[in-house]
This record gives structure tokens, sequence and C-alpha cells, in this order.
């Protein structure tokens, strides 16, 4: 395990164009178009191209992968939200950027990638979900949700003020994105589009065109969705994201009260996301949801049914507000073919992290397993990526911003936890690489009591220290993919054990990280 990471420079650039064919050399010479989609809480599992159990609701995705690369092991440092998009901007983890929860505010005066690029003539442009409290540096406009946003007639917020739209959230941004192509867009330099959208992030409202999806018919269930938690560290029987018992039934199920009922928690929020609603849109959801919804109170479903309920409304619901995202990157993959713009644009496609669909019982993310740590990231370039490209080398959401400016062949340089990706996109492999990602999660006891917990994760083992109660967990992927059965104190694993533990502290030194 001595393979240290290769610092970001323009290494990788001169060393692609060094090993790859003619035509490679030449095209990467060129400075493309930059198209970066981001969605929020996108698990992997639910994309077809990642071997999803779910019947693909991901069509123009999957075509991206087909047509492009996809990632397999790519990580979060730090499963939630406003953290992983500042180390997206940055490349940084989530100490060194200073946004280590949901409630940080970013500071807009790091160095990130879009300002990078902008100051190499790049045009720039955001629209979308920000959600990092201040106002978004290095765009030539942006156009974004205040906050989480709202799923249905959403404000908007610019530089010169606010104004709410009518419509869903999902379909607009896509519009939005694409009247930029069409209007704002300069032919004299290569541009930097980010449409960052709301969805599928909880509470999952679908649109109206996606209400009856997967209406009538049963969505298979992940192995873990009864999990027991026997086997492994104390503190995940402590957390609060369980499909069982921490589901709202108005604001996340959607099953709207009695009249008479007295709201608590985030139920007493849920009425207001109706009231945002038009007429029009408020007489489809009741025609789409109050059916099923007195079906369900009939049924007076218990136990183990009951929690099978809430999973089908959770998860329908989500692959619905999938659906439309998947509708509008069509949509903008077709104004690019139409502009011409498809051979010079890299479009990327990934998301802040995973998500729990039921498995080990949960939505929501935070934990340091699989599903939450492992990002969605597919690319398309014709002109450098050949199709059908599948990477599996252990990446991070710290590679991004790295990527990015060799990408665009900026030389300048900036401090970065990561490096470029640019040498496995164009077909070559780096001399070196990681060994082993570094991951750092502290939100705790709010929202979710998700213990704080540091870890390492090769491309076989998982070593997690829960170091506020003590305990540790290792894990053998090989062996146990779902992670239900911790090696820790297992002999067999001794040496195995020592030596992620170095590996981790390492890692820490080397990042600059503390933990207590
Ligand atoms: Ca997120």
């Amino acid at each position: 395990m001595t393979l240290r990471l290769a610092r970001w420079t323009a290494l990788a650039f001169a060393l692609a164009a060094c090993q790859g064919a003619p035509e490679v050399q030449a095209n990467l010479a060129r400075r493309p178009n930059i198209v970066f989609i981001l969605t929020d809480d996108h698990a992997a599992h639910a994309i077809g191209a990642y071997n999803s159990i779910y019947p693909s609701v991901t069509p123009n995705i999957d075509a991206l992968a087909a047509d492009g690369a996809l990632f397999t092991n790519t990580f979060c440092g730090n499963s939630i939200c406003a953290p992983s998009r500042a180390t997206i901007l940055t490349g940084l983890h989530s100490h060194a950027h200073g946004v280590r929860g949901n409630s940080e505010t970013f500071d807009g005066t790091l160095a990130t990638f879009p300002q990078r690029l902008q100051d190499a003539g790049y045009q720039t442009a955001l629209i979308g979900k920000w959600h990092l409290r201040s106002d978004p540096t290095g765009f030539d406009s942006w156009d974004v949700l205040p906050g989480q946003g709202h799923y249905y007639n959403p404000d908007f917020k610019t530089a010169t003020g606010s104004q709410q739209r009518e419509g869903y959230v999902t379909d607009i941004i896509t519009d939005l994105a694409i009247d930029w192509l069409h209007t704002e867009r300069s032919d004299d330099e290569p541009f930097l589009l980010m449409v960052q959208h709301k969805a599928p992030h909880r509470e999952w409202m679908p649109g109206p065109e996606h209400h009856a999806l997967f209406e009538g018919r049963d969505l298979p269930e992940p192995a873990t969705l009864f999990d027991d938690y026997e086997g492994r560290a104390s503190v995940a029987r402590d957390s609060e994201m369980s499909i069982a018992d921490h589901l709202w039934e108005f604001y996340d199920l959607k099953v709207a009260p009695a009249d008479d009922a007295e709201l608590t928690g985030p139920d007493r929020w849920a009425q207001g996301r109706l009231d945002r609603m038009s007429p029009d849109q408020r007489e489809a959801w009741r025609r789409a949801y109050e059916p099923r919804n007195a079906a369900f109170r009939n049924a007076n479903l218990q136990g183990d049914d009951l929690v099978r309920w809430k999973y089908q409304r959770y998860m329908k619901d989500y692959l619905r507000c999938v659906a439309a995202v998947d509708d509008g990157i069509g949509e903008l993959l077709e104004t690019l073919d139409d502009l011409e713009l498809s051979d010079d644009t890299l479009v990327i496609y990934c998301s802040d992290q995973g998500f729990y669909l039921g498995d080990h019982g949960w939505y929501d993310k935070r934990w340091m397993y699989e599903e939450s740590l492992r990002m969605p990231l597919v690319m398309k370039w014709p002109r450098v990526i050949d199709p059908g490209t599948r990477i599996e080398a252990l990446t991070q959401n710290t590679d991004f911003a790295a990527t990015l400016l060799d990408v665009a062949g900026v030389e300048t340089p900036m401090d970065t936890h990561g490096a470029s990706l640019l040498p496995f996109m164009s077909g070559t492999t780096p001399p070196a690489w990681r060994d082993a990602v570094y991951y750092h999660y502290t939100e705790y006891p709010q929202p979710h009591r998700v213990a704080r917990h540091v870890g390492v994760r090769t491309d076989r083992y998982k070593l997690i220290s829960y170091y506020e109660h003590g305990e540790w967990e290792l894990f053998d992927l090989a062996d146990d993919p779902d992670e239900l059965r911790s090696v820790h104190d297992e002999p067999a694993y001794r040496d195995v054990r020592a030596a992620l533990a170095l590996r981790l502290e390492e890692l820490r030194i080397e990042y600059g990280d503390t933990v207590p």
C-alpha cells in the first residue's frame, strides 16, 4: 500500500497526450464545452447502467454510459449534500473547504474549478440547485433554487433578484438549460454549463407526467430491507432513518391526514407544499394519490406488511422523480445534437452522493456503507472517450475539479486532494493511482442520529472507526458485499486490520484532517 496520490498538474494531460492515439492527442488539444449535470441523492443502484434491481427509468443516462464511460468505483468523502458539493467545486475534503455539514456556509473566495475555467476564458453558467448558502461565485450567470428549493412552482434567485416560476422543478431546470444553450451561449468561447437538479431529494414529489409510473405493480425489495443490524457496531441500530419508523406519513408518504388531525414534525410543513400548487396541479395530485391512500387506510396494514407498503410508496416516488430527470437529460442531449455541439462537448452525469433505497431498512445517506458512499459517474465525450468504456479504479469526488481543469488544458495550480481522471477517460492508465479512499462524516446528532465516523476503503476492504463510541467495523467486500458481518475482531483479519488502520492514519495526515 505504497501508492501516493498524484498531485494534480498538467502531468496527466501530458501523459494522456503522449500515449493516446494520434487523433486522441489532437482532440485533447481542443478545449471542449462541458455540460455538468448533478442530481441530489441519486444512488448509482437506481440507474439501469449500474445493474439496478429496478426496471430502468434512466434510458438516457444508460445511453450516455453506453456511448461513453461508466465509473464503477467513484466515492464521496462525506455522504451529505453540501459537503459533497463543496468538494466537487474545490477538490478538497470537507475539513479543508470548511463545509462539514449541511448548515455551514461555503466560502465563495476559495478556488473552484468554475472560477478557474472562467479565468481561462470559459463562459460559465449555473442553473438549478446550489445548496451552499453563499451566492455562487465563478459564474458569468447563475439562476438557482434558494436552499433546498420546491418541487412545484419553485422560487429562483439570480444575482439581480428572485422570481417564482410555474411548473415542475425538474422540467423548469431542463428548460432553463436548453434556453441558455440557444440564447445565452457564446459561439466565441467554450462553455461550462452546470445543470443541477433538486430531484430526487426528499420529499420525493413526482411531476404530473410520472404520477402513474409503476402504479399497480410492485417493485423488487432489496435483500436487506429487514436488516437486524446484528454482527456490526451498535451505532447502526441507534440511527433514525428507517423505512419502518422514520418516514412521516404526510410529508414523506403523501398520505393526507384527517381534517381534524393535529400535525407534528415535518408533517406540519407538508400542507405548505400542496398550497404552492396551482388548482390544476392540485387536482392532478389529488386524483393520483387519494384513491391509493384510501386503499391504504382500508387495508389497515401492520408489521412487515406496513413496512413493505411504505417501501413501495417511497421507492416509486423516488424513481418517478428520477424519471423526470432522465427525460430532461434526453432533451438536453438532443439540444446539443441540434446545435451540432455534441462532438465537442464533455457531458458528465453524477449525483452528490448515493442513497439507501430500503437497503439496511433505510432511506437517506450519511453512512460509509456502499449504497451511500458510491456516487454515479457517467461521461460522454465522443472525441476522446471510447463508447462502452468502464473505469473501475478508485475515484473520488475530490477528483472532479482536477479533471475538468485538465480537460480544459488549464494549468493554473490549485490545491486539491484529488487527481485528474483524464488519463482513464482517454484510454491510458496513470503510472500511479490511489489504493484507498478516505471518508469522514461528522453531522451528529441531528438530523438522523448517525454517529460520527472516519474510514478507509480499498478495492476489497473497508475499515470504519466510530471514534466517539470506541467501536470499529471491518468489512471484506469480496465475501460480504452487503456489509452484514464485521470481521474486525476475527484473528484471520489481524494483518488486514493493521494495514488498513495504518493507511487510514497516513491518509488523515496527508489530507491534514483531525479526528478527536
Ligand atoms: Ca444530496
